[in-house]
C-alpha cells in the first residue's frame, strides 16, 4: 500500500524508532500510525476491541505490516497496561515516542449523565493517558530521550452541551501534560498536546446531517479536518525539529 521513497525513509527521524500509538487502528490514530510507518518507524499499536478494524488495517499496510505490532489492550485497565509494557520492554527494550490518542465520547447533559458515562470517558481518555505515560516515562528515562503527545480537544476550554465528561477529560489531559512536561524536561523527554477540531472520523458518526452542517458553519475553514492533517502535526512534534517545544498545545482546527 505504501509507496515509500527509500531515500526519504533513510533520512527520516523515525527510521528505526519505536513508536507506541493508542487507538492505532481507526480514525486519527490510524492516520498517525500510517504516517510513522511511511517514515520507516516500528509502530506498536494498541486498540480497544474492534478486531475486524485492526485486521483490515494491518491487511492494508503491505510490506510495512512487518513493522506494525498490534495489541488489544484496554488503556483504562492498569494491570493490562502494566503487562503490555512488560512485554514491550522484553521485546523492544525501550520506546522513543508515545501517542496518547485512544478516546471515546458518551454524550449526555450533565443532569441526565449516568455515572458509567462519566466514569468510562474519564477512565479511558484521562486515566488511560496517565497509565500509558507512567510506564512510557520509565522506559524513556533509560535512554534519556522521548516524546509524549496527547490528543486533546478544543472542548477542553470551549465546553459543549452534553460533553461535560469529555471536556473534563480533555482539560485534564492538558493539565497532566503541563505537569509531566516539567518533570521530564531535563531527561530530554518532551510532552505536548495536539488539539484537533472537528475531524472526519467514526467518532462523529452519530451526528445527523443538520448537526454536521451547523458544526461546519462554526469552523472558519468551513470544513471538517482530515485525520492526515492531524497526523502531520503529530509527526512534527515527535520529530527532531520540535526539540525545544515542551508543554505546548498545538491546535489543528481550521481556525475554530
Ligand atoms: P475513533 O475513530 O472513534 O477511534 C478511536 C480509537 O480509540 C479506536 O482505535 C479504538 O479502538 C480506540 N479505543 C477506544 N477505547 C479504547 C480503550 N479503552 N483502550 C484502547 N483503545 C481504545 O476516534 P478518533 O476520532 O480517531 O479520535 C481519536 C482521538 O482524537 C480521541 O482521543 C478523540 O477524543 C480525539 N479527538 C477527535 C476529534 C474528532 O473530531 N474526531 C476531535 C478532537 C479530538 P477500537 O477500534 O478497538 O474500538
Amino acid at each position: 500500500m505504501f509507496s515509500v521513497d527509500s531515500v526519504a525513509k533513510n533520512m527520516s527521524d523515525f527510521n528505526n524508532q519505536k513508536i507506541v500509538v493508542t487507538g492505532a487502528t481507526r480514525g486519527i490514530g490510524r492516520a498517525i500510525t500510517t504516517s510513522f510507518l511511511e517514515q520507516g518507524a516500528t509502530v506498536i499499536g494498541i486498540y480497544g476491541g474492534n478486531d475486524a478494524a485492526a485486521e483490515a488495517f494491518r491487511a492494508g499496510c503491505g510490506d510495512a505490516a512487518q513493522r506494525l505490532h498490534l495489541f488489544k489492550c484496554d488503556v483504562s485497565d492498569y494491570a493490562a497496561v502494566e503487562a503490555f509494557y512488560a512485554e514491550i520492554e522484553s521485546r523492544f527494550d525501550t520506546i522513543d515516542v508515545l501517542i496518547n490518542n485512544a478516546g471515546i465520547r458518551r454524550d449526555a447533559v450533565l443532569a441526565m449523565m449516568k455515572e458509567d458515562e462519566w466514569r468510562r470517558v474519564i477512565d479511558i481518555n484521562l486515566t488511560g493517558g496517565y497509565t500509558m505515560s507512567k510506564f512510557a516515562v520509565q522506559l524513556m528515562v533509560k535512554q534519556k530521550y522521548g516524546r509524549i503527545i496527547f490528543i486533546t480537544s478544543p472542548m477542553a476550554h470551549l465546553g459543549f452541551v452534553g460533553q461535560a465528561n469529555y471536556a473534563a477529560s480533555k482539560a485534564g489531559q492538558i493539565g497532566m501534560m503541563k505537569s509531566l512536561s516539567k518533570e521530564t524536561a531535563k531527561r530530554k523527554i518532551t510532552v505536548n498536546c495536539v488539539s484537533p477540531g472537528f475531524i472526519a472520523t467514526e467518532l462523529l458518526d452519530d451526528l445527523d446531517t443538520e448537526q454536521v452542517k451547523a458544526y461546519k458553519r462554526l469552523v472558519p475553514a468551513r470544513r471538517f479536518g482530515k485525520p492526515e492533517e492531524v497526523a502531520d502535526a503529530v509527526l512534527f512534534l515527535a520529530g527532531s525539529k520540535a526539540s525545544y517545544i515542551n508543554g505546548a498545545v498545538l491546535e489543528i482546527t481550521g481556525g475554530l
